[in-house]
């Protein structure tokens, strides 16, 4: 059966590439599963979309707030009645758990609902001015056209954290969506198009990073442009965003901690462990990936781990039963094997998996084994590095001083979390860790909408996704002064 072919949406049109080039989008847990066929485009067709948005720009920018809003809270009602439907089509592309994608369309529809009542706020400030008979005030305006580049762990939230909010404020759009997963880009676009979205409002190119990303990141058109994917990618992307004076928001990579008190409740952490490891099989921003444990519990605590990761059920997430689904493709798991061979070759102890997964039922896609290495140290490439994959380490630490300092000690700066029962430790968890996000008595994934999502250090550059600090990204700020002296 021949898949079903996907174009370029510019200007509200279906349009082939210029390039006349296509890929396959295909199941990572079924490989005979052709998800479809997307264009495989280039910077004229960049260009193309992108005079799309400028010309769309022009009257979207003008209508009301209220009224853009109302498109977004239309799209949310549809994503809500398509949900089953576009969690199957997203497990089919990228591979996780439908309990997972399913949860994905939620974080798009609670966007949509949370960024329309944006659409009655989007303040500004009035202020006293220091003439007399002058009025001061301070306005939002639209940034005008945005460029977004997404990854493909959350196919569909990513790109609505990036578009709901850049919409309601009057911006018009070009995307282009990981090349892993871009029908669930098509999904999220096509519902707000029949949600009432008039045409070049949001326009889709698809197709790889260098050809497709890199020509709408330097596009002279593109006036802000929004970035989620890995800290090498987003360094390039900065780079020549900087060189254009071009405002850019980068998330990027983490190497979440999970920091395990003497005093903490062990099954509960070993819940959120199990969960922050191994959810979306270790593709999260977030997924833990540093467990730091109270050397006085950790045996205990790894020999339960050990137990229950080596339980896991693997396999095609469209099956209800299994909890965790394959790794993307094959560069992925390479990467997992080759972090593998590190680790041991640096002196961590594989305590629980650390294969590929190839016999029998998992001939057809790319799984890896949950994975455990114990004996980690701070130093080692393993506790340091981004792996991507159903991959943990094990530290372990003298004192709740040292699990900060360990946890503190790289590069990146996404989610943390502490499992302790003492409240001042966690107050102190909050302030000290190094990181966009810290969870208390939970695992180091599980954002909510309305609050910031991003990090610090080589993970962000200091913009925020999510709640009211998004809008800051997408709006510019202009100071009137009215003199009403009439002199
Ligand atoms: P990636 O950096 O390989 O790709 C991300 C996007 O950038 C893709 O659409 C890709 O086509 C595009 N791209 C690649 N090269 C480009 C170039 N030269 N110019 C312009 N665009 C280019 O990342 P990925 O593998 O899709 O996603 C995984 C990474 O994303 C991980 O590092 C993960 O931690 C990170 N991530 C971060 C967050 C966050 O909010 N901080 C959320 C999800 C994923």
């Amino acid at each position: 059966m021949s898949a079903k072919l996907y174009k370029n949406l510019i200007g509200g049109q279906w349009v082939p590439s210029r390039t006349g080039k296509t890929f396959l989008n295909i199941n990572p847990a079924d490989h005979s599963d052709i998800v479809g066929e997307f264009q495989s485009s280039a910077a004229e067709d960049v260009s193309d979309a992108v005079d799309a948005a400028r010309e769309a720009f022009k009257t979207w920018r003008l209508v009301p707030a209220p009224k853009r809003a109302e498109i977004l809270y239309r799209t949310g009602e549809l994503l809500l009645q398509r949900k089953e439907q576009y969690a199957q089509e997203m497990t089919r592309e990228m591979g996780k758990v439908l309990k997972e994608t399913r949860g994905d369309v939620q974080e798009a529809v609670d966007t949509a609902f949370y960024m329309a009542g944006e659409g009655r706020r989007l303040f500004g400030q009035t202020t006293p001015s220091e003439l007399p008979n002058k009025f001061a005030m301070s306005v939002r305006l639209p940034v005008g056209v945005i460029g977004m580049i997404a990854p493909w762990n959350f196919p569909m939230a990513i790109p609505s954290w990036k578009l709901f909010p850049a919409l309601v404020c009057g911006n018009t759009c070009v995307i282009k969506p990981a090349e892993d997963t871009p029908l669930s880009t098509y999904n999220l676009v096509q519902t707000l198009m029949d949600a009432g979205l008039p045409p070049g409002v949001v326009n889709i190119v698809t197709g790889f990073g260098p050809d497709a990303g890199a020509p709408l990141v330097s596009h002279r058109d593109v006036r802000a442009v929004s970035f989620t994917g890995s800290s090498e990618v987003g360094r390039i992307i900065g780079q020549t965003a900087a060189a254009n004076f071009k405002p850019c928001s980068l998330e990027m990579g983490g190497k979440n901690a999970m920091i395990v008190l003497e005093d903490a409740n062990l099954d509960l952490a070993l819940e959120g462990a199990l969960w922050g490891a191994f959810g979306t099989t270790g593709q999260r921003c977030t997924a833990t990936s540093r467990i730091i444990v109270h050397k006085s519990v950790a045996e205990k605590f790894i020999a339960k781990l050990v137990e229950r990761a080596s339980a896991l059920k693997v396999g095609n997430g469209l099956d209800e039963s299994v909890e965790m689904g394959p790794q993307v493709n094959q560069q992925q798991i390479e990467t997992s094997m080759r972090y593998c061979e590190i680790a041991q070759h640096e002196g961590a102890k594989l305590v629980c998996g650390g294969s590929v997964l190839e016999d029998g039922t998992f001939d057809q896609g790319t799984f890896f084994e949950p994975t455990v290495f114990a004996g980690v140290k701070p130093e080692m490439r393993i506790a340091r590095e981004e792996v991507f994959g159903p991959v943990v380490s094990v530290l372990e630490c003298d004192s709740f001083e040292h699990a900060i300092e360990i946890a503190n000690s790289i590069d990146y700066g996404l989610s943390t979390a502490l499992y302790s029962r003492d409240v001042n430790r966690a107050f102190q968890a909050m302030r000290d860790l190094e990181a966009g996000i810290t969870y208390i008595n939970a695992p180091t994934i599980g954002a909510e909408v309305h609050l910031p999502f991003g990090g610090v250090k080589h993970t962000g550059n200091g913009h925020r996704e999510g709640g009211t600090g998004a809008l800051d990204f997408y709006t510019t700020w202009k100071s009137v002064y009215v003199d009403y002296s009439d002199r």
